[in-house]
């Protein structure tokens, strides 16, 4: 909703409110009022009503009351000479014409005159009230509304005695016109609706203003205002009329003397009329003055919101907002003030706007460089990321052909080691298969020149270029510009990245500088892989390799063993003297063949347990070992006295713990290790000790000689296949370079390890250790 709609709704709304309770008050204030007014002038008129008709009653009475003293007719009734009366009578009611008629009656309640309607003469009237008060009270007596016997029409009578002396006799009665009273309070209550009536104390209708009723007296007891009169009471009320159901608004003044009462009406709605008009009149301006404060509200907000609007209209080319002061209010204050603050705005904004051309401007080549640093380390991960000598040529033709802004097409030939030739190898938007054609194979042309020059070539028009030999191949593709870029990794050519284009280009000097160093990047990326490809071809050669030694020592180990345990098997017989006598020198020359052919077969088993162990098939068997007993099973073997100056000394403890391990291959280690200390040892001594390490949770054998010692450039070989100490001396002691190897395999499979602590010239240490693994008592039970 804009500001313009909120502030006219507003407005609208506190004027709506506003007029509106006003014209409220004001439309209930009159409502009230005029029902004061009509209460008070139905009083008035109810008053004024009452006194009237007392006055024409008490009239009336007076005129009754005088009749018979003064006029001649007072002594024709006491004479009982009626017919006179009866003239007198006439002459009374020609001069009185308030009664409708007038008659005599005797004591007796007999009519004896009566003008007019003379045919009554002679009825009994006795029974009526008017005339038995008269007779008993002797005074006058007004009566109530009553139907006349005569001519059956409502009349008030006013009943005198006609007196002699004290007896009475005769009552005249005046029979009251009530079409006069009728016409008299008709005169008064005049207004608009207004109804003004007399009721009697029985609430009969004596008159009414609307002219007197024909017929019997109409009896009004139902009416509220009524029955308050009847009470005895004067007053205001507002009712309900009980045949019709109007509302009326009424006033009642009693008549004491007569015991009368007069009610003066008016309907409620014609009093409200003029209230219910000033209502109509009210909501219209109501609602007119909402119309207006709705126009005025909008008019008004828009003039506030006007230039706040134009705040967002800036004229065109012009960034800034400027206050026109159309009005004298305080807008044309500010705008004096604004508008310079808008002029030095503008002047700001422009200085901005020139300072951040500038700063761009300077920028420029340094976004470039950036870019250029992103696009090179992008490359650099992306050929940098994998070995693969074709994946490393698709990311760098991929990378530079989404680099350069304008399409090219790329390709790269490498240059074949054996026969210098670039041969072709990858390219980007060209057909590779024709590319790849035995024509071009070598590459011709510029792409030699690049290698042959090594320094980067551009062609800006490859027709017009007498550098270019054969054009053909440019032809076919519509090529038309040509950059050429020595692949060099370590001064060494790997091949030509070649770019060429469409349109004739001279590649710029930034571009060539650009393209050359992702060259270089490209070129590190190809040697590695091709150096990755030459590896892993060498290392299947050399598995291939590896297997056949191994299959070869193998089937040489199996048929060397066999013809030699035949050998070793006659020559033992025969030393034995199985065939036969044999003299001493037979015996000593059969003893060197039988050690030499033990020790060939040793070799052999060496050769052939190595090669099982490099197959993986030797199987590793572990039970609880009794080390001491194990240790003392192994010192019986080398029992027979040894041909050389050297003490053999077994150091162990004779309560080692049991250990669960693979006893057989503990034993081939130690062996091993033995041999070989009594091998390298001329004299002097040879120790095997053994000891429980609880810290280390392991158990450690050491075989320490007085040998010759390792020099220390050897220790760190001497446990691979075939090592020997390469000198003349250790080569006199014979073996193949397998026992450390072996030892070193076995401890490992035992899940230990072994080293060496060596001094030249003064003797070796070998020291293994295994992992101690305590066995259930349960284990040590079943095996023992
Ligand atoms: P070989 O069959 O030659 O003994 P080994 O693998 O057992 O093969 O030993 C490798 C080399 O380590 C030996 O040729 C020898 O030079 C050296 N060597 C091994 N044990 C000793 C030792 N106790 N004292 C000196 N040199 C040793």
């Amino acid at each position: 909703m804009s500001l313009a709609t909120k502030l006219s709704l507003g407005i609208a709304l506190l004027v709506t409110v506003s007029v509106g309770s006003v014209s409220l008050l004001a439309f209930t204030v009159s409502r009230r009022s005029l029902r004061e007014q009509a209460l008070s002038a139905n009083l008035t008129t109810a008053t004024l009503a009452a006194r009237a008709v007392e006055q024409y009653i008490a009239d009336a009475a007076n005129i009754m009351r005088e009749a018979p003293g003064q006029s001649k007719l007072g002594q024709e009734v006491r004479r009982e000479n009626w017919p006179e009366a009866s003239k007198l009578l006439e002459d009374f009611l020609r001069n009185f014409t308030q009664f409708d008629s007038v008659f005599v009656r005797d004591p007796q309640g007999i009519i004896r005159a009566r003008v007019p309607h003379a045919e009554a003469v002679g009825e009994d009237f006795s029974f009526w009230d008017f005339f038995r008060e008269a007779m008993r009270t002797g005074r006058l007596h007004i009566s109530g509304v009553h139907v006349s016997k005569a001519d059956r029409r409502s009349v008030v009578s006013i009943s005198v005695p006609v007196l002699d002396g004290d007896n009475i006799k005769g009552v005249l009665v005046g029979a009251l016109s009530l079409g006069r009273i009728s016409q008299l309070i008709s005169m008064i209550g005049r207004e608009d609706r207004s109804v003004v009536y007399v009721v009697d104390g029985e609430g009969l209708l004596i008159a009414h203003s609307g002219g007197a009723r024909a017929g019997l007296p109409e009896d009004m007891k139902a009416r509220p205002i009524v029955q308050a009169v009847m009470a005895g009471k004067s007053g205001t009320m507002e009712f309900r009329e009980p045949d019709r159901g109007e509302s009326l608004l009424g006033a009642y003044v009693l008549i004491p003397r007569l015991g009368w009462g007069v009610v003066a009406t008016k309907p409620i709605w014609v009093v409200y009329a003029a209230a219910n008009r000033l209502g109509r009149w009210l909501l219209w301006m109501a609602l007119g003055c909402t119309a207006a404060a709705v126009l005025f509200g909008w008019g008004l907000a828009r003039t506030w919101t006007g230039p706040l609007l134009r705040f967002s209209e800036p004229a065109a080319g012009d960034p800034v907002i400027r206050v026109t002061a159309e009005s004298r209010d305080e807008q044309a204050v500010l705008a004096p003030s604004f508008n310079p603050m808008a002029e030095h705005l503008q002047e700001s904004y422009r200085d901005l706007e020139r300072e951040i051309t500038e700063s761009k401007q300077t920028e420029e080549p340094i976004w470039h460089d950036l870019e250029r640093v992103k696009a090179l380390h992008e490359i650099d991960l992306a050929i940098t990321s994998t070995l693969d000598l074709r994946t490393v040529l698709d990311v760098l033709l991929g990378k530079i052909d989404s680099l350069l802004p304008y399409p090219v097409s790329t390709t790269v030939r490498l240059r074949n080691r054996d026969t210098g030739e670039l041969e072709p190898i990858s390219c980007l938007n060209l057909n590779e298969a024709v590319w790849k054609q035995p024509e071009w194979k070598s590459g011709r042309g510029l792409t030699n020149v690049v290698a042959e020059t090594r320094i980067p070539l551009v062609a800006e028009n490859i027709y017009t270029d007498p550098r270019v030999r054969d054009r053909e191949f440019f032809r076919r593709y519509n090529l038309v510009s040509y950059l050429g870029l020595p692949l060099m990794a370590k001064r060494e050519l790997l091949g030509v990245l070649s770019i060429y284009r469409k349109e004739e280009h001279r590649f710029t000097h930034e571009e060539v500088e650009f393209l050359s160093t992702i060259a270089g990047q490209a070129a590190i990326a190809i040697q590695n892989s091709q150096l990755y490809e030459e590896t892993k071809k060498q290392a299947v050669e050399l598995e291939k390799s590896n297997k056949v030694k191994s299959e070869f020592l193998s089937v040489m180990s199996h048929e060397l063993r066999t013809p030699l345990n035949v050998v070793i098997g006659y020559a033992g017989m025969i030393k034995d003297g199985m065939f036969g006598e044999i003299n001493p020198e037979q015996e000593e020359g059969l003893g060197k063949v039988l050690k030499q052919a033990n020790d060939q077969l040793t070799t052999i088993n060496s050769i052939l347990y190595a090669t099982q162990l490099e197959a993986r098939a030797i199987i590793v068997d572990r039970y609880p070992v009794m080390l001491t007993d194990f240790l003392n099973n192994l010192r019986s073997d080398y029992d027979a006295p040894l041909d050389k100056e050297l003490t053999l000394n077994w150091d162990y403890p004779s309560e080692l713990p049991p250990v669960i391990t693979d006893s057989e291959k503990l034993k081939h280690i130690l062996k091993n290790l033995i041999d070989n200390a009594i091998k390298f040892t001329e004299r002097g001594n040879v120790t095997l000790s053994a000891q429980y390490l609880p810290q280390a949770n392991s158990v450690e054998f050491k075989v320490t000689d007085t040998a010759i010692g390792i020099p220390k450039e050897s220790l760190s070989v001497i446990f691979e296949k075939f090592h020997q100490v390469d000198s003349s001396e250790t080569r006199s002691y014979g073996g193949v370079g397998l026992g450390l190897y072996i030892v070193k395999q076995l401890t490992e499979l035992l899940g230990g390890h072994v080293g060496v602590e060596s001094e030249l010239g003064k003797g070796s240490t070998f020291a293994v250790t295994i992992p101690y693994e305590k066995p259930v008592s349960q284990d040590i039970s079943e095996k023992n």
